[in-house]
């Protein structure tokens, strides 16, 4: 039988924006309690004014590594359990690797790999003692079809695609799901680099998602029935060569 999200408690991180708050806004509308995730405070203050009442938000820069590691305890404290995690976050580093700043890779690999992991590693905890959970975590189609123009982000939702596929053989037993989606691209700000005759051609191709469609496909992930085997999705766009 399908889940119902009723009462549920969901912690979506990055929820200011894009994909994290459209995953929010379906969360929400299919009944659970979000706790927004997010370092912009003044986004977060917009979208729990527009979205009302079952919304929690948490300014949390997920770089800062007291506040990285107390979030799990503050989300807790404010909403009283996490029943859903969804590790969304991330940031993109494109281009050819020797033009890259080494410091916007190391806060990159930070951000979609090592954050990732441990907050995933703070909440198992809690969803294992509880006997249930859902965790889902934010990857990219980069990972599945690694691309000339990304090699870092590419391999840094390469790397936490293998994390979800190790970590969910680990706590099956314990009745929590990890679980990933990969999308192609999106319409968000992390397109803002983006060329605008890219962005155009995999408008025309059919390939360019919105968060929306985003958030359809992660809500059918986390309201599946336990036990259909579907784990990870991929978003395939109608064209590889974006
Ligand atoms: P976005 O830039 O619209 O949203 C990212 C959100 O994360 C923002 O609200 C930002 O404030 C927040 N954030 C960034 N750094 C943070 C930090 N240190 N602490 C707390 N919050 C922080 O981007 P998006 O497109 O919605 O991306 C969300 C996820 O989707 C990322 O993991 C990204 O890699 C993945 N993704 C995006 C695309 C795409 O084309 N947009 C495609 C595939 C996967």
């Amino acid at each position: 039988m399908a889940e119902n999200l009723t009462d549920k408690v969901a912690a979506v991180t990055g929820a200011a924006s894009g994909i994290g708050l459209a995953s929010t806004e379906a969360l929400l509308a299919a009944g659970a309690r979000v706790v927004m995730i997010d370092r912009d405070v003044k986004a977060l203050n917009v979208a729990k004014e527009r979205l009302g009442g079952n919304i929690i938000p948490l300014e949390v820069d997920l770089l800062d590594p007291e506040m990285c590691a107390s979030m799990v305890d503050r989300i807790i404290d404010v909403a009283g359990s996490i029943d859903i995690f969804h590790a969304n976050a991330g940031t993109y580093v494109g281009g050819d690797l020797v033009d890259a700043d080494t410091k916007a890779i190391d806060m990159m690999l930070n951000l979609n790999v090592n954050v990732v992991m441990k907050n995933v590693h703070d909440v198992l905890p809690h969803m294992i003692a509880r006997g249930t959970g859902d965790i889902i975590v934010t990857s990219s189609l980069a990972a599945h079809f690694p691309t000339p123009w990304e090699p870092v982000y590419a391999s840094s939702k390469w790397a936490i695609n293998c994390f979800v596929q190790t970590v969910r053989r680990q706590v099956f037993k314990h009745g929590i799901r990890v679980g990933s989606i990969s999308p192609g691209p999106v319409v968000s700000a992390l397109l803002d680099d983006w060329p605008a005759e890219k962005l155009e051609k995999a408008r025309q191709d059919g390939s360019l998602l919105e968060p929306a469609d985003v958030a359809e496909v992660v809500l059918f992930m986390l309201t599946r029935p336990r036990g259909m085997t579907i784990r990870d999705v991929v978003m395939m766009p109608t064209n590889f060569d974006l």
